[in-house]
């Protein structure tokens, strides 16, 4: 035999060895937790439509976020705020609640054990406007919290007074058993968290500090159970959890000009022309792509629920992490995952046909990827722009903040929330996962080192195209599924 084939048969074994067990140990190691006996169910859940009723009635309060912040109806959060009383009176008779302004709410219910950290639940009250979404194509009206043919619509179904509802509802009916948690519950919920969170989340979080609290584990939105959102693992649901969150800056690039009649234009270009030659640059170099752990994590986890060959290929990231690279970097969702995005949202210059402008100047929005930072895409830009004439500041409007990943695959609160789903939503696998979008927990990275951005709501990619979009709508099997989540987990506290 050649020398090369001497020493190339023995390698090609040993590697296909090493591929095998790799995928049978990721195969084992992330089995699916056992479907348990069913659990003893929540009280009061034979009356289905109960839940869904109380949520419709937070549905109809129409506690809109706008943008531009003097548009807001600020008596329709007090509203929401009162409402709550009236619906939960037990959790408004024996816990504490600390109104802060219309946009934060903190409720603290004792344990029985002080030695224990206390939890902390997030959700948001505030909704995106119905409107901007083309109100007439709603089947439904956004804000009448119709229940129809077992299905509850209106904005806040999926985004997330949902959230908050199962949360407030689970507490309402433990109370009512009498039964009191072994550790302190925290409840803290924002009213301004689609946009930005300054005045609710960021608040609140102030609270928490001054008050020295430090959280076993706090659980916001984020992520779901994504029922076929991805194809390979047919028809099986995956519980997402955000384990990660990526950050959020947005950059204004200027470009300077020299205001005039436009028929004598610059020799050198107009502040336009600059400008999107800066910007033609800059799209034209995406920032590097890689697997963040989490997604690793993410990917290993699926061994035992696909293919044979798409599990050897997870479970062997060290050799095929280029190929992953290649195939999520095909499609935008998935491109998303694996590198700092960038997007430019908005372009601004010139008014009148024939004047030069002085100035031109555009946003570019990232959502950037943990292990990147704010600096690093500062510096980037500077190279890249390659024109030390155009201006490079911060947009200003919206507080940046670098990646979260406050989150551990094997820390308690992801290992509760995969053994309680095993038990309320059997099949479903329970991933770590990286949010893309920014919500209110980026406020709480400092008071725990577990943020699980988790709703127990299955939704498919019709759902998900609603939220911010028309027909937002839950069916109340959903709801009561969810529902018997946060009680379990609840008592697993
Ligand atoms: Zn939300």
């Amino acid at each position: 035999m050649p020398l090369i084939l001497t020493l190339l048969v023995p390698a090609a074994i040993g590697l296909i060895l090493t591929l095998f067990i790799r995928y049978l140990l990721m195969k084992k190691r992330y089995a699916l937790a056992a479907e348990r006996q069913a659990p003893p169910d929540i009280p009061g859940i034979a009356d289905k439509d109960a839940f869904a009723r109380k949520l419709g009635q937070l549905i109809q309060i129409p506690t809109v976020s706008w943008t531009d912040r003097s548009r807001r109806d600020t008596a329709m959060f007090v509203k929401f705020q009162e409402t709550l009383i009236q619906l939960f009176p037990l959790v408004h008779r024996e816990l504490e609640r600390q109104v802060l302004g219309p946009f934060g709410l903190i409720y603290h219910w004792k344990g029985k054990n002080a030695q224990k950290k206390p939890v902390l639940f997030l959700a948001h009250y505030d909704v995106v406007p119905a409107e901007q979404a083309g109100e007439d194509t709603w089947e439904q009206g956004p804000f009448n919290g119709t229940i129809k043919d077992g299905v509850l619509w209106g904005r806040g179904t999926l985004d997330i007074k949902s959230q908050l509802a199962f949360q407030m509802e689970t507490a309402e009916r433990l109370l009512g058993q009498g039964w009191q948690p072994d550790r302190d519950i925290y409840f803290a919920f924002g009213g301004d968290e689609e946009i930005s969170g300054q005045e609710g989340a960021r608040n609140m979080a102030a609270v928490f500090k001054e008050k020295k609290l430090y959280f076993e584990f706090v659980v916001d939105e984020g992520g779901v159970i994504a029922k076929d959102q991805l194809a390979f693992l047919k028809g099986r649901p995956a519980a997402l959890v955000g384990l990660a969150e990526k950050g959020f800056v947005t950059f204004k690039i200027t470009a300077q000009g020299v205001s005039g009649h436009s028929s004598m234009p610059e020799r050198k270009g107009t502040a336009i022309g600059r400008l999107a030659k800066g910007i033609v640059r800059l799209e034209k170099k995406p920032f590097p792509s890689r697997l963040d752990p989490m997604i690793r994590n993410m990917l290993e986890r699926f061994v035992p629920c696909v293919s044979f060959g798409l599990g050897l290929v997870f479970a062997n990231l060290w050799l095929f992490s280029p190929l992953i690279l290649f195939i999520f970097s095909r499609n935008k969702t998935t491109d998303s995952l694996i590198r700092t995005t960038q997007a430019i949202t908005v372009f601004k210059a010139g008014e009148q046909e024939n004047i030069l402008p002085n100035e031109a100047v555009c946003l570019v929005n990232h959502r950037i990827l943990p292990g990147d930072t704010i600096n690093f895409i500062r510096d980037r830009h500077r190279q890249v722009l390659g024109d030390k004439d155009l201006g490079l500041g911060d947009a200003g409007n919206w507080p940046a903040n670098n990646p979260i990943t406050a989150g551990d695959p094997e820390g308690s609160g992801f290992q509760l929330i995969r053994e309680v789903l095993a038990q309320t939503h059997p099949g479903v696998v329970a991933v770590p996962y990286l949010v893309n979008g920014s919500t209110d927990s980026k406020y709480y990275g400092d008071l725990t080192d577990q943020i699980l951005r988790f709703t127990p709501l299955v939704l498919n990619p019709k759902d998900v195209a609603a939220i911010h979009g028309v027909n937002e709508k839950v069916s109340l099997e959903n709801l009561n599924n969810g529902l018997r989540f946060y009680y379990q987990l609840f008592c697993h506290l």
